[in-house]
């Protein structure tokens, strides 16, 4: 568990936690600071969504991530933009290689559509980001929600335009890091998610760090 975070010394911690299998978390990362999410078992997928910390109507945007890139996947380099196209957060490590904008988070509709109508109450990522949004008052609801990163999860787009749900490319220890340019709320799903071989059907916890260089 100290292998990823070996080079970050305690007096630069801010904040660190263990995330479970399955739970939300959300928390501030203040600007100038680094957050770090640690795959700590491999192949586990992390749904996360990005607020303005002071005014949460400016959010992660997939569109303007995407557009301003021109690539579909995340990864070291990657600025994370804004809906008013302002960046937010910049990835500056990435031991993972890639990360998924397009695959959204699952949902009873998904958990119906992609298994089969005996899945449809099945936990899933939606139901914890609203599990999320009801427990830390930042006076949020579904309306709020938005199309999310699934940090370490592997969803290429086939030649046909398809979206494949592959199995992961992550492995135990394998991080993603970003550096927050404003203060920004993280709104994350551990995806509880039994049935998608991204997470090889097996959720795991992950650990989050925001430190301070
Ligand atoms: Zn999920």
């Amino acid at each position: 568990m100290t292998l990823a975070t070996e080079q970050i010394s305690d007096n630069q911690i801010v904040h660190r936690e263990v995330v479970k299998a399955g739970d939300p978390w959300m928390h501030v990362v203040k600007a100038g600071q680094k957050f770090r999410i640690v795959d700590l078992e491999g192949n586990q997928a992390v749904d996360t969504l990005f607020y303005n910390a002071n005014d949460t109507e400016e959010r992660y945007s997939a569109t303007d991530t995407i557009k301003g890139q021109g690539n579909i996947y995340l990864t070291t380099g990657s600025v994370l933009r804004s809906n008013l196209n302002n960046p937010m957060l910049t990835i500056t490590e990435d031991t993972c290689g890639r990360h998924d904008t397009l695959g959204g988070a699952c949902s009873a509709e998904s958990n119906t559509v992609r298994y089969s109508i005996d899945k449809r109450h099945m936990h899933s990522c939606r139901d914890s980001f609203l599990t999320a949004l009801s427990k830390w008052d930042y006076g949020m609801s579904k309306r709020d929600l938005s199309s999310n990163i699934n940090f370490f999860m592997n969803v290429p787009v086939s030649p046909e335009g398809h979206l494949d749900f592959d199995d992961g490319i992550s492995a135990p220890g394998r991080y993603v890091e970003m550096t927050a340019h404003m203060d920004t709320l993280v709104l994350v799903s551990n995806c509880p998610q039994l049935n998608n071989p991204c997470n090889g059907y097996n959720p795991t916890p992950v650990e989050m760090v925001i430190w301070e260089e």
